[in-house]
């Protein structure tokens, strides 16, 4: 995968280096570039906002810098790619980025990614990139723009957003994990439960023992009891998760749970049946 960053703080990747990533990176698995946005710049200043227009606080990033910008990356970004070329925008005023998105986007050939800093990038440039687009060689070719938020808060700028998306989107992509097993069973992974808890030896630590099950050495207790943990764990901390389960697609066993936990799974979704607190 090809991935472009523009950022007015570049040296935020490096920690995009380390541990698994710089392993993706160093086997070709993964080409990142991060840009530089005040390279694209012709003042003194290298300034890259201005005051909002209709008053308000803050700054907002300008557009000429940035379509300067992206008119000169995103034909490189492009170039990986015969599908339309992705460009994302980190936003916390956007729908929110999820493991099923990372999990498409990491069949993506290239993404290009801008950071915003201040109030946020001018509305238009997003706009303009979707509906007009990129340079082309011989007309433009616009672009599968979108915007997503990492969670319900506001960071200082989209540098930190865009790590969380890049790790979450490449180690999905086929051959980056040493055990491709290990993101199998994971939290939202193919269906929209939390995992169950995990432990490793000593199987007692400071009088504590982990559930005896476990050491049981029967692999269908120990898959059926971990799915129970799953059910319980997802119904406590986020039973919005319960109600996106499809009911045709549980088994005897998960209806038994979830009726306990106070779910009706008559319908095609888990409903509350009584009051649990
Ligand atoms: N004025 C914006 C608002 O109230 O929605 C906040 C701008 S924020 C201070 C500056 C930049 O940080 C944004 O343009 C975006 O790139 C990034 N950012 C902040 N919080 C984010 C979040 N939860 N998810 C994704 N990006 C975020």
């Amino acid at each position: 995968m090809h991935i472009d960053v523009v950022s007015v703080f570049p040296e935020y990747f490096h920690i995009l280096e380390l541990s698994l990533l710089g392993k993706a990176q160093q086997s070709g698995l993964l080409q990142l570039r991060v840009h530089n946005l005040r390279d694209w710049t012709h003042d003194v200043h290298h300034s890259v906002d201005d005051t909002p227009v209709g008053g308000g606080a803050g700054m907002v990033m300008k557009p000429e810098t940035w379509a300067e910008c992206l008119d000169e990356v995103l034909p490189q970004t492009a170039a990986t790619s015969h599908a339309k070329p992705i460009l994302i925008f980190p936003n916390p005023s956007a729908p929110l980025f999820t493991q099923e998105v990372a999990q498409e986007l990491s069949q993506a050939p290239s993404i290009a990614f801008g950071c915003g800093r201040y109030e946020g990038i001018d509305a238009r440039v997003a706009d303009y990139y979707r509906t007009i687009g990129m340079p082309d060689v011989n007309t433009r070719c616009t672009l599968d723009v979108r915007e997503y938020s990492i969670g319900d808060y506001v960071l200082n700028g989209g540098e930190v957003a865009v790590c969380v998306m890049i790790e979450a989107i490449t180690r999905l992509i086929p051959g980056f994990m040493g055990n491709p097993e290990s993101i199998v069973k994971e939290s939202y992974t193919g269906e929209p439960l939390l995992e169950y808890p995990q432990y490793t030896r000593p199987t007692t630590w400071r009088g504590i023992s982990v559930p005896p099950i476990l050491t049981s050495g029967d692999h269908a207790k120990v898959d059926r009891f971990r799915r129970d943990k799953s059910l319980e764990k997802t119904s406590v901390l986020r039973p919005d998760l319960i109600q996106c389960l499809d009911c045709h697609a549980l088994d005897k066993a998960d209806r038994k749970t979830l009726i306990a936990l106070g779910w009706n799974v008559s319908g095609a979704h888990p409903v509350r049946s009584h009051n649990t607190h």
